[in-house]
């Protein structure tokens, strides 16, 4: 397949069907050694457990092309870590991350036109999931899986430039205490979709979740971790077992101690605090942070310093340290960059 009718520049987060996935099955007990192909529809029964118990999980990773054209993932070891754990807490059988990693790595090489090329910011993003296949009615795991891996090639998400979000809190709760709020899995977005969909019929673009049980402490967006900076420089991460850990938080704060010679604490963050602070990002896999310029609790707006314009010094900092590495032009720690070819 060709890939030069895509404009890079354009291409936003959405789907576009690249030739080859990686499909495997489990069943009897056991992983088949699964392999590509290129049927990009899944024939199911009626009563598929995914279906009717939304048994599901998921990664989100990218492959990156470097300055000197090669073909890299960031820290794959780390999905297929945490797949593994989304499993056990799903009961659902393990998919052994070593074979994650081999899995993501054929897929992309197989699909390697569509990386787009250094320098446009685009990159060609994974998607690793998992689901109960076999017929299920009475409430159960199911008995057969089936462990996929498509990519599709998306936009730079800072297109036209960086624009400071605006997020407010949020009056529904994203995680339970000892729920599923440290796992990815489906179900945790599908409750969330009536949460942001209202955040943005009254124009925010983000929801900021408190903690459920007492509606006190800071957790995470629906789909990003927050990073605050104070005043004198500190990096501060809220610390909560419902919080979903960000390979991309976790790799930021790596970059901010050992490459910044920042402060790092992780712990407990009140939201009467947060108007101490001097900058705040969202961190994931799509946009490595984006800075978050207000935000408004009922109606009481908390304007960061860094303002809405562009990020802030440390989170700029943050930013161009941590995609230096993934694109290959500032040394990575040990084990961070699976070369791919
Ligand atoms: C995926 C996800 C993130 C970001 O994780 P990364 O590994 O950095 O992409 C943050 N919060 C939630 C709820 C997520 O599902």
């Amino acid at each position: 397949m060709e890939n030069n009718n895509l404009d890079w520049d354009n291409l936003g987060f959405g789907y576009h069907k690249t030739p080859a996935r990686f499909v495997a099955n489990y069943k009897n007990g056991e992983w088949e050694n699964g392999g590509l192909t290129e049927d990009d529809t899944i024939v199911l029964s009626e009563c598929a457990g995914v279906l009717q118990y939304a048994q599901t999980i998921f990664e989100g990773l990218k492959a990156y092309r470097t300055e000197d054209g090669r073909i890299v993932t960031f820290r794959p070891d780390l999905n297929g870590e945490r797949l593994e754990n989304s499993a056990k807490r799903l009961e659902m059988p393990v998919f052994p991350k070593e074979k994650f990693v081999e899995a993501v790595v054929e897929t992309v090489k197989a699909n390697a036109d569509f990386v787009p090329p250094y320098g446009s910011g685009a990159t060609l993003y994974i998607r690793p999931y998992m689901f109960g296949s076999n017929p299920v009615i009475g409430v159960k795991p199911a008995d057969e899986y089936q462990f996929r891996v498509f990519t599709t090639p998306v936009g730079p998400y800072f297109k036209g430039g960086v624009k400071p979000l605006t997020i407010c809190v949020s009056d529904f709760d994203r995680a339970a205490p000892h729920g599923t709020g440290h796992i990815k899995a489906g179900l945790n977005y599908a409750m969330s979709l009536h949460a942001i969909v209202t955040a943005h019929k009254n124009g925010y673009d983000e929801n900021m979740y408190l903690d459920a049980a007492t509606r006190t402490k800071v957790e995470e967006t629906g789909g990003a971790n927050f990073l605050f900076v104070t005043k004198d420089n500190k990096i501060v991460i809220p610390k909560s077992d419902s919080i979903l850990p960000s390979i991309t938080r976790r790799s930021l704060v790596t970059v901010a101690k050992d490459y910044l010679g920042l402060e790092v604490e992780e712990r407990e963050v009140l939201f009467t605090e947060v108007k101490e602070f001097a900058e705040c990002g969202l961190c994931g896999t799509a946009a490595v942070i984006s800075p978050v310029g207000k935000i408004v609790d009922h109606g009481e707006e908390i304007c960061l310093p860094s303002g809405m314009t562009e990020m802030g010094p440390i989170t700029k900092k943050l930013y161009e340290t941590l995609t230096g590495i993934q694109m290959g032009r500032i040394e990575a720690p040990e084990g961070w960059i699976k070369v791919i070819e």
